[in-house]
């Protein structure tokens, strides 16, 4: 069979009530033409959500098949494409706030439906390099729900934007066209082979992205990689809120320490903590109950180790590996096909430690609408120009602190390591500064610049607070 016709079987209609959530962009006109979008994870609908103001049509095809959509029923649980779902999954405030753009009133939405939202640096405790970060007004809030409500709330709204339709269970096995241009996707849906043509064919499969490898069979070059081996492990477990807990903090974020060890615990939906512990370099934090609450005692602060060991656990702790964080440089190719782009992790997949990806995501998507505003003349060089700053910085803040940690092998030119050097020193001022903890964490947030902490009002701070 051939043609994007013979795909309407699988497809799911618009199930959130679009009235209820007004366009972030009603004044944009919707114009003509196919999009398809390859994965219908956080990348894919916000890409999908941005092209749907753009494109007649846009179609995500996602291998999964999605439960408990529309029945009015929160999400159960995690599903097998996302297998990072059973882990927990904080939303920066650079995410949050182009989310909140791109999905007008996202962050009370999140709220409504049981997520547990704080200012970043009052209401939790924080521990950065072992040492408690001072209590300060940041300007930030955090989200704090689980990946599965989160995902819910962006496809229902996704969903809703006119002509957007969802066709799950296929798998794109390959794109179609030219190395100059790609014109369509081949995919599998149980044992039928399809073809969908499209005008614009968007990858956002994620980490284990086959794009490199489908552009070459076209006779396209596949891009150059970066990677950087971290061999991080977690293991994360939920627990019962106890009834003496109401009152207690949103969150309790611990990031690693000096032995690469760390642990983060938030508040999320049904009254429970979703607790997530890593080590990083193959010291990994056991899925038993004994070793996971072992671990947990090693962490500065008795905050997560107290969760761990008083309150009702919910199944068994779980694991995930996480090699290395990778980026591929199409922004460095001479020439890209047209008609095809790739965006989210298959892009880009950092350290999760630092909870950049579902921002990087985001900004992203923000990205591609700016580019879209134009007539799509070399849309993917534009695109991947206009993406690579948002990933260049994420990627330079998270392979500088991986590279903080001995183990990890790389390059350390002198920048890496005055940068090091004086990051440590903020970290430690931020233990007794409320002005330096609040530029940290505007900072670790995406939403100033690393060179925010050189300011000299802030500098001076942390020559003078930054020896304890
Ligand atoms: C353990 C872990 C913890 C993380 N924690 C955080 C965090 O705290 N904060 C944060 O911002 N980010 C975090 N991340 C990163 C975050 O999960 C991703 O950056 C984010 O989900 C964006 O990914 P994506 O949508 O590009 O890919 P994914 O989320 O991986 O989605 C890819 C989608 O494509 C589908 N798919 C794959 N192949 C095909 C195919 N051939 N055909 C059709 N469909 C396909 C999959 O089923 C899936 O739905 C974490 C990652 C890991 C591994």
């Amino acid at each position: 069979m051939s043609s994007d016709e013979t795909t309407t079987a699988r497809t799911a209609p618009a199930r959130a009530d679009s009235a209820r959530h007004p366009r972030a962009t009603d004044d944009v006109p919707t114009g003509e033409g196919h999009a398809i979008v390859l994965g219908a994870g956080i990348a894919g609908l916000l890409a999908a959500r941005v092209l749907a103001d753009r494109f007649a049509r846009v179609t995500l095809v996602e291998r999964d098949e999605f439960t408990g959509d529309g029945d009015g029923q929160e999400p159960s649980g995690p599903r097998r494409g996302i297998p990072q779902a059973r882990h927990l999954h904080g939303l920066l405030d650079r995410g949050r706030t182009a989310i909140e753009q791109l999905y007008p009133g996202f962050t009370s939405e999140m709220a409504r439906r049981g997520a547990t939202t704080a200012e970043v640096l009052i209401g939790t405790r924080w521990y950065v390099a072992d040492l408690r970060v001072a209590a300060a007004e940041t300007g930030l809030t955090s989200v704090m729900a689980t990946r599965p409500l989160l995902e819910a709330v962006l496809r229902e709204r996704t969903l809703a934007m006119p002509g957007v339709r969802l066709q799950t269970r296929t798998t794109a096995r390959g794109l179609l066209g030219a190395a100059h241009r790609v014109t369509g996707v081949v995919a599998a849906a149980d044992d039928e082979t399809l073809t969908l043509t499209g005008d614009l064919v968007v990858d956002a499969t994620g980490r284990g992205s086959r794009a490199p490898e489908w552009l070459t069979r076209l006779g396209a070059r596949a891009p150059q990689e970066e990677r950087l081996e971290v061999d991080l492990g977690y293991s994360s477990q939920f627990y019962r809120r106890g009834p003496g807990q109401a009152e207690g903090p949103a969150s309790i974020i611990i990031s690693t320490g000096a032995n690469g060890h760390g642990g983060g615990a938030i508040r999320v939906e049904d009254d429970r903590w979703h607790v997530t512990l890593a080590g990083m370099l193959g010291d990994h934090p056991p899925t038993d109950p004994a070793g996971f609450a072992a671990f947990a005692a090693g962490l500065a602060g008795p905050d997560i180790h107290d969760i761990v060991t008083g309150c009702e656990p919910l199944g068994d702790p779980v694991p995930h590996r996480f090699r290395h964080s990778v980026r591929r440089r199409f922004d460095r190719q001479p020439t890209v096909p047209q008609g095809f782009l790739v965006l989210g992790d298959a892009l880009c997949s950092f350290n999760p430690l630092y909870a950049q990806g579902m921002t990087v995501a985001a900004q992203q998507a923000l990205a591609l609408r700016d580019c879209l505003h134009v007539p799509d003349r070399e849309l993917p060089a534009r695109f991947y120009a206009a993406a690579g700053a948002a990933v260049a910085a994420a990627w330079q803040l998270a392979t500088s602190a991986d590279l903080a940690h001995a183990g990890v092998v790389g390059q350390r030119g002198l920048r890496t390591k005055i940068t090091n050097a004086y990051v440590a020193r903020a970290q430690r001022a931020a233990h007794l500064d409320p002005q330096v903890a609040r530029t940290f964490l505007r900072v670790a947030n995406l939403v100033e610049p690393p060179a925010a902490l050189l300011n000299p009002r802030i500098a001076r701070r942390i020559l003078l607070h930054g020896n304890v």
